[in-house]
């Protein structure tokens, strides 16, 4: 299925009720009709508030059940309004200007649908990058902590691995990591690169072993100045990253929660040449359908 608003107008038309919303989960849920979970049988009742009744063994599901929307008290056409504001805002929201734009009684509320929404925004099974991946680490934070002359401490240590196209950066993953040695990295590696690809690192010892591992590495040893910037593709994406954690959450990210900060960036990144909001209005619910529900009590007010 592929239908999705063109814009806010067509949205608010598109999913007046309950209903609309509920039959266009419906359709993401069962792309190819209904089938009973328990008995495999299509033949089924189709009642309001989401559930269906299967004609032969009488399960009822509901079509929200084991998805982010499981349980919510808000109303669906509030959670569309939502993920069409966070898809359209193309620096990503606060949870203040969510709660103003979609008209959410708190300011919590906003907060913690952020949040949610942020843990549908990595998609299950996503491919991993290939072709010329450059990779390197870089270090978030910390500067505020007041942690001053403890070295690293406060501060989170990010993986950033940048498919290298014909004309500047390609698709992006970024994860933490526990440190900087061999096994944690190329574990990284492994975690979002494909075997057999290519990979471009400063000559950090730590990706020596990458050829065990299927890849083909290419470190960049610098030499002197002159040689200019081992990896600039990794540098510029840790620099784009900064700026938008700096401009858009002012640098005011907990390590608890950097890595669904890291997976919005990285959603964000990877369709920033996407015209249609509408697909990615579609993505981000389709992606809120596959991932379990994300219990309030899981999220720690911290920001
Ligand atoms: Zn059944």
């Amino acid at each position: 299925m592929e239908e999705y608003p063109v814009d806010m107008p067509d949205l608010i038309r598109t999913f007046r009720t309950e209903e609309d919303c509920l039959s266009y989960l419906r359709k993401l849920r069962w792309p190819e009709g209904y089938v009973c979970s328990r008995c495999k049988s299509r033949e089924h009742w189709v009642r309001n508030r989401g559930l269906t009744l299967c004609r032969k063994c009488g399960y009822e599901s509901s079509v929200t059940a084991g998805t982010l929307f499981q349980d919510t008290r808000k109303p669906l056409r509030l959670w569309f309004q939502a993920i069409w504001y966070v898809v359209s805002q193309k620096n990503g929201v606060s949870a203040l200007g969510l709660q103003k734009a979609v008209g959410l009684g708190g300011y919590h509320t906003a907060w913690e649908w952020l949040h949610k929404l942020r843990r549908a925004m990595v998609r299950q099974g996503r491919d991993k990058l290939s072709g010329v991946v450059e990779v390197d680490e870089t270090f978030i934070g910390g500067e505020r902590s007041g942690k001053r002359g403890r070295g690293a401490e406060g501060k989170s240590l990010i993986f950033i691995a940048v498919e290298e196209m014909e004309h500047g950066l390609g698709r992006i993953r970024l994860s933490m990591l526990d440190n900087a040695a061999s096994n944690t990295l190329i574990k990284a590696v492994q975690e979002s690169v494909e075997p057999g690809s290519t990979i471009r690192s400063d000559g950090w010892d730590g990706y020596n072993r990458l050829p065990d591992y299927g890849y083909v590495h290419k470190p960049i040893v610098h030499k002197n100045a002159v040689d200019g910037d081992a990896t600039p593709l990794t540098h510029r994406v840790a620099a784009l990253f900064k700026r938008w954690w700096l401009g858009t959450h002012q640098g005011a990210i907990s390590p608890e929660h950097l890595r669904y900060y890291l997976d919005e960036f990285t959603f964000r990144f990877n369709r920033r040449t996407s015209r249609s909001r509408g697909k990615l209005f579609l993505r981000l619910v389709e992606q809120a359908m596959h991932i379990e529900p994300v219990p309030a009590k899981s999220l720690k007010h911290k920001i």
